[in-house]
């Protein structure tokens, strides 16, 4: 609740009358070398995947189009900001289950199983955040969407949920990023 309380005050303050304050979280995290052991633990995670789905048949997660127009901005700015908080949850598998692997097959039949996990290795950055998704690197996700698992393509965390399901496109808005002394803010983004 104090934390609550805090946000909203800061939001107060740097957002003006006009400007819809969209709060996200923000990384601290810092980056270094990818170890040999992380990159180890994602092929071993995809090799089991690729065992497990061999012979038989797999649903196809749906490839879900990225956000357009003015969402899409905002959506681009606070993810900016924030610099991948929840990335975090990808750890060494970045979500990639079944039936994101059947996706990206299905697309791409010319890959065997070797091609699939030489092309995912192929994205693993040399300098990432540690703590974060394997693929996290200094710029971002390096997977492109036709890659990335459906929990990727589709989660936004809840500030910025609540703006892409509920808020008025004709708003401006003003991304806050972070809390206590660590607060970054977006430009006044106009539709
Ligand atoms: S969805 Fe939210 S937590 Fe995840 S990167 Fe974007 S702003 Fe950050
Ligand atoms: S694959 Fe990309 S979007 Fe998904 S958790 Fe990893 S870095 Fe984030």
């Amino acid at each position: 609740m104090r934390r609550q309380n805090l946000r909203s005050t800061i939001s107060d303050d740097v957002a003006d009358d006009d400007s819809q304050p969209v709060m996200v979280p923000r990384s601290d995290r810092t980056l270094a070398a990818t170890s040999p052991e992380r990159a180890r633990r994602l092929r071993k995670h995809l090799v089991t995947t690729l065992r497990k789905m061999k012979g038989r048949a797999h649903p196809v997660s749906p490839l879900r189009p990225e956000p357009v127009g003015f969402g899409a901005r905002v959506a681009h700015a606070a993810c900016s900001l924030c610099k991948g908080w929840c990335c975090k949850g990808g750890g060494d598998h970045a979500f990639l289950d079944e039936p994101t692997i059947a996706r990206v097959r299905s697309e791409r039949p010319e890959l065997d199983t070797h091609a699939v996990v030489r092309l995912y290795g192929e994205h693993v950055p040399l300098v990432g955040y540690e703590g974060s998704c394997v693929f996290h690197g200094k710029h971002g996700c390096t997977l492109d969407r036709s890659l990335r698992s459906d929990v990727c393509n589709s989660y936004f965390c809840s500030g910025l949920h609540s703006y892409m399901t509920g808020s008025d496109a004709a708003t401006p808005v003003v991304v806050i990023a972070g809390e206590g002394g660590k607060i970054h803010t977006s430009p006044v983004l106009l539709p």
